[in-house]
């Protein structure tokens, strides 16, 4: 096989941009009638902490038609068969806070992640989610809100700013209309305003997501019903400050679990800012996953870290309020509260698709057992999106949605990264297909 010298040679790159050439190539050529079978496969269903060893899967028009013990199961006529043996089946993953680029559609694919909520969305996005869930292009399936509602001085490009209780009705009601699935506060609001926001999303029936407006806050966010809040870090700075008071961490996860209030930590986030004044940071930027990170955002990325902040004092500072996000985490989880795993990629360092893993080894850090972190990504996040029947688990009469991994997730969360394949509408993407390409790819010179 030749390979140029100028080509970083990097199996885990190479795979995975192999894995995206596939993935593109084969959108248009796969039919959505095919069967598909899984035989001797483990799988962990995700409906409760178990694995039912030695399975077969039957899959038709991308619906899970068939489960069952491999020796008793029939394989069907004319299917595509996999053999999972000694591997493992998890439900897709979810990454239930991310900026969405159109370019990243398979990188989040490729990392086994067949849903994403982006929190700041316009038009564009709502044709996006239309083309992916038409088949016209290839992606994860996309929730998206409308554009962010916030004060004048938020710096995003999308955004709605109402002046008035008036103004945010008009919003709501728009944004209803235009068919996006939730509603996002930012920073900003007024009470007033706020609660406006919130009576007229009641009346539209549509959630309410996002930040914790100041002048409302906590305590007024879960009165009112919001249903997720995005960022531990908000919990901390809007109920805490700078005081990590752990009576306190007590009495605020009482607070939300008195409330229907989702949680989405963004803890792997945390960690970079954590990390941005050290040169594990900037280490952590040569990683192979950053040739898939736009240019601009490199930059963006580098202008962040602060070597200028290198001091001591500081590092606590950051090191303190970090493992503070983790503790919370932890008491709302033994509390109950529903938690979303969520990237908010691509803030720093964030890359799309392989950071979701970042985020299940920080919940896992915060002191989940891998079992309840994969659940932040799956079960959890389907019941938020009220998808529970059909994504989220392993069962029959579900949307096959499926991850296939060669190691445990349940021994080791890292496992994730493990990926052998990626079924999405019940639509199969090998990495041997991906594998045996390889040659054509670097003869062709495509990369
Ligand atoms: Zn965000």
């Amino acid at each position: 096989m030749y390979i140029p010298k100028n080509i970083i040679i990097n199996r885990v790159i190479i795979c995975l941009f192999l894995f995206l050439v596939v993935l593109v190539s084969s959108c248009s050529k796969t039919s959505n009638n095919e069967t598909l079978t899984i035989v001797n496969v483990n799988i962990i269903p995700m409906d409760s902490e178990r694995i039912l060893e030695t399975q077969t899967i039957i899959i038709e028009k991308a619906k899970i038609v068939k489960i069952g013990p491999s020796s008793i199961v029939k394989i069907p006529e004319n299917t595509q068969i996999i053999d999972g043996r000694n591997k493992y089946l998890i439900p897709g993953l979810m990454d239930m806070h991310v900026h969405l680029e159109e370019s990243d559609l398979q990188l989040f694919l490729a990392n086994g992640i067949t849903t994403v909520r982006n929190l700041n969305g316009d038009e564009t996005y709502l044709e996006l989610r239309r083309k992916v869930a038409q088949g016209e292009i290839l992606g994860p399936k996309i929730y998206t809100s409308g554009p962010l509602i916030s004060g004048a001085d938020t710096k995003w490009k999308i955004k709605a700013v109402p002046n008035s209780p008036e103004d945010v009705r008009g919003i709501v009601k728009s944004q209803k209309e235009l068919g996006y699935d939730f509603i996002k506060v930012y920073d900003g609001l007024t009470n007033e305003i706020y609660h406006a926001l919130i009576k007229e999303a009641r009346k539209q029936n549509i959630k309410v997501v996002g930040h914790i407006p100041k002048e409302v806050g906590l305590a007024g966010i879960l009165n009112a019903g919001q249903a997720s809040i995005e960022h531990i870090e908000k919990i901390v700075k809007d109920y805490f400050g700078s005081e990590y008071d752990y009576a306190k961490a007590k009495e605020v996860s009482e607070m939300i679990k008195l409330s229907s209030t989702s949680v989405c930590p963004t803890l792997a986030l945390q960690e970079n800012y954590y990390l941005n004044s050290h040169d594990e940071f900037l280490k952590k930027l040569e990683n192979p996953e950053m040739v898939f990170v736009d240019s601009e955002i490199m930059k963006w990325w580098k202008s962040q870290t602060t070597p200028q902040n290198n001091s001591p004092s500081l590092n606590k500072k950051y090191k303190d309020f970090y493992n503070f996000q983790l503790k919370l985490t932890k008491l709302l989880f033994d509390m109950n509260i529903p938690l979303l795993a969520g990237t908010d990629t691509p803030n720093l360092g964030m890359v799309p698709g392989f950071s979701i893993h970042d985020e299940l080894r920080n919940l896992v850090k915060a002191g989940l057992s891998p079992y309840y972190a994969l659940e932040t990504a799956t079960s959890n996040a389907a019941s938020f999106l009220n998808k529970d029947d059909e994504i989220g688990a392993i069962k029959e009469g579900m949307i096959a949605d499926l991850v296939l991994l060669k190691k445990n997730p349940l021994v080791n969360i890292s496992n994730t990264k493990s990926i052998e394949g990626v079924i999405a509408q019940g639509r199969w993407y090998s990495k041997n297909k991906i594998q045996s390409s390889i040659n054509k790819l670097f003869t062709n010179g495509l990369h």
